[in-house]
């Protein structure tokens, strides 16, 4: 007796381009949070794992104050940035 209630689904769509995957015989997988996630290509899977966490975090104040800052050190001490000493 099979119980597929929580089984996974034989397709997903591929969480980069959303072309159908075949759970099944899917070679690109990735786990994250707990749970697999399957990819129609190396590439979308690669795409996946580089974006991380921090990638999808909405600038706070602090992201924009930084932004300000390298803005600010560009036009005073161009694209090399300020030196310590
Ligand atoms: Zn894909």
């Amino acid at each position: 007796m099979e119980n597929t209630a929580y089984a996974t689904p034989r397709t997903v769509p591929c969480p980069i381009c959303q072309m159908p995957v075949d759970t099944q015989n899917c070679q690109y997988v990735a786990q994250r949070d707990g749970r697999p996630y399957f990819f129609c290509a190396e590439g979308c899977r690669q795409a996946f794992l580089s974006q991380g966490c921090c990638a999808k975090r909405p600038k706070g104040w602090w992201g924009r104050y930084l932004e300000r800052l390298g803005r600010a050190n560009q036009q005073s001490f161009g694209a090399a940035g300020p030196k310590c000493h």
